[in-house]
């Protein structure tokens, strides 16, 4: 007979997972939405400097304090409104084990480690379709989320690229009170605006935020969310675990906020490069682009995907393909790098329509 672990493990087995990305070596790494622009021997630089800096015999102690204050500055978001993890993803995760509710509200299509995490914790989760223009309809995502605890929000969003309108979203965090309303800002550092300072004010909005993709971090593993005061103390003091974060970790972060001004050239130059990318795509005959407030663009290749596809693969770059998706066909979502990365994959496309 099967005892209660074995059922356990074989309901769990059977889930959705987020599936990592395959490593190509020497490939051209355009799936997963790092920040290349931002140069690698600066991060080099930076680690350096913090390795020498940290003793590992000791838990993190003052250096978490100090990336708050870091982040304060940089968000302009008073410090005991943040709280860190490691990665956004550990602080959805500890959302969703803790405070956790019985029904989710998300849109689709969106960031797909959300809805996996929700199902692992047994939430049931009511998606609700974007427009064919990934618009949202808040009056029908509101009378979704009114029968939910809780309600996921990309903005960015992760794949289609676009941020919300801020009067829509505060609309829809305005009609919540009393639910929790997560807003995934992974890439807003690309974007417009933020909400960090909606959040600080209101009860019932959480804004994440990371540092994997502005601060060229994916691989430090530092996220951090925007709450009120309280929210954000019970975060800190019982939700998360004592040291989330490594003091490597920590000192690398601290190292590159400090040096934020470096970064934000490269963010403006992802900003205009993901300008030139779209026109010259659009100069492209059955390829559609879409408007991007992120780090990647979203792109209907339609009929030509499978020769598309060919030829970035003998490129050996690296895109990730999303198949069908809102009825648009062939659909990949490819992240801005360097000129020179861009203009490699500009002129594989180019080259497989000719
Ligand atoms: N949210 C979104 C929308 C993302 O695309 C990602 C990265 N794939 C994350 C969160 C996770 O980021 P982190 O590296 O901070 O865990």
């Amino acid at each position: 007979m099967k005892g209660w672990l074995e059922g356990r493990i074989n309901r769990i087995s059977k889930l959705d997972r987020y599936v990592r990305p395959e490593k190509v070596q020497g490939a051209i790494k355009l799936d997963s939405n790092e920040n290349f622009a931002l140069d690698a021997d600066f991060i080099k630089s930076v680690a350096e400097e913090a390795a020498r800096k940290v003793d590992l015999r000791e838990y993190p102690l003052d250096e978490l304090d100090q990336l708050y204050s870091q982040l304060g500055r940089y968000t302009g978001i008073e410090e005991a409104c943040i709280a860190a993890g490691s990665g956004s993803d550990q602080i959805i995760e500890l959302l969703l084990s803790t405070v956790g509710g019985k029904r989710a509200t998300v849109f689709t299509p969106t960031f797909s480690y959300f809805v996996n995490r929700c199902e692992l914790h047994g939430i049931r989760v009511h998606s609700v379709p974007l427009s064919k223009n990934f618009e949202l309809s808040t009056r029908e995502f509101v009378r979704s989320a009114k029968s939910s605890d809780l309600v996921y929000i990309c903005s960015p969003n992760n794949p289609t690229g676009n941020q919300f309108a801020r009067q829509e979203i505060i609309e829809i965090v305005d009609s919540l009170d009393g639910r929790l309303v997560l807003v995934d800002e992974a890439y807003v550092d690309f974007a417009g605006y933020s909400l960090s300072r909606d959040a600080a004010r209101r009860n019932n909005l959480i804004v994440l935020r990371t540092l994997s993709k502005a601060f060229g971090l994916a691989g430090a593993r530092v996220g951090y969310m925007i709450a009120n005061r309280r929210f954000a103390t019970v975060f800190r003091s019982t939700i998360q675990s004592p040291y989330p974060i490594s003091v490597l970790s920590l000192a690398i972060a601290s190292g590159v906020l400090a040096r934020a001004e470096q970064v934000k050239k490269t963010i403006d130059s992802v900003r205009s490069e993901r300008s030139r990318v779209i026109e010259r795509l659009s100069r492209l005959n059955g390829i559609r682009t879409f408007r991007s407030d992120a780090n990647f663009l979203f792109i209907e290749t339609g009929r030509s995907v499978a020769v598309i596809s060919a030829a970035l693969e003998s490129a050996g770059i690296v895109v990730k393909q999303l198949g069908t998706i809102s009825g648009h066909r062939g659909c990949m979502r490819v992240t801005i790098g360097t000129p020179e990365m861009n203009d490699r994959f500009l002129q594989c496309v180019e080259g497989a329509l000719s």
